[in-house]
């Protein structure tokens, strides 16, 4: 895909994605405030969004500021975070991350990648997420959507995520960044699917060389 049609695609993976109720769409109401957005993302990892929004709003109803949920017991927490995948460790980092929010960052999410970095639980692709979703940072999440699709549209040619990343900072206009996550992984998750994208009822498939993919229905 050229660089100048990337704008109108972008359109249209997101209306398309709509259409189809993508998951990562329905969940946005999550993520209202940093820290909501914070806790969404690190639990989010390895489980559907529907399922960590159900553990966010179960969680949010008992305790919804970092002092409150570091004074919860690691058991209740456990309990309120049951179904999450590694619910577990995802507990224990939480409160630690709550911790260290109260310590070190007088009850805020910090807005810059070095301190989120600092928080136990986070790495890179949740901190951009946080950064461009609530700070307005043009940054990239990238996870596996965000890498898979940008090297079936020949944005990038990279073989991990972190390569992605740099590769897409590079080359996408600065416009785009913030929302390119949210609209790749809403398509990834409805239309340009990890094994087998529906590329017969794709609208950009004209502009899509379709690197990579082997099989599609
Ligand atoms: S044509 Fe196929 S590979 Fe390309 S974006 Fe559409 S679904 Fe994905």
């Amino acid at each position: 895909m050229k660089l100048s049609q990337l704008g109108s695609a972008l359109k249209i993976m997101q209306t398309e994605a709509r259409e189809r109720n993508a998951p990562v769409l329905r969940v946005e109401s999550a993520k209202t405030t940093p820290f909501r957005a914070l806790v969404f993302v690190m639990l989010s990892a390895r489980t559907k969004d529907d399922t960590t929004l159900r553990a966010v709003e179960r969680l949010f109803a008992v305790a919804d500021t970092p002092e409150k949920i570091a004074g919860l017991k690691t058991s209740k927490l456990e309990t309120l975070l049951y179904g999450v995948g590694f619910y577990r460790v995802k507990s224990k980092n939480l409160i630690k991350t709550c911790n260290v929010l109260i310590e070190k960052f007088n009850s805020r999410v910090p807005d810059t990648l070095e301190e989120l970095l600092t928080l136990p639980g986070i790495g890179r692709k949740s901190a951009n997420i946080v950064l461009a979703r609530c700070f307005g940072k043009h940054v990239i999440g990238v996870d596996t959507h965000v890498h898979r699709i940008a090297n079936r549209l020949g944005l990038v040619k990279t073989k991990k995520p972190e390569q992605t990343e740099q590769s897409l900072m590079r080359v996408v206009p600065k416009q785009y960044l913030r929302s390119l996550n949210k609209i790749f992984v809403a398509y990834g998750q409805t239309i340009c699917q990890p094994v087998s994208p529906w590329c017969s009822i794709c609208k950009i498939r004209n502009h899509c060389p379709r690197i990579g993919v082997k099989r599609s229905r």
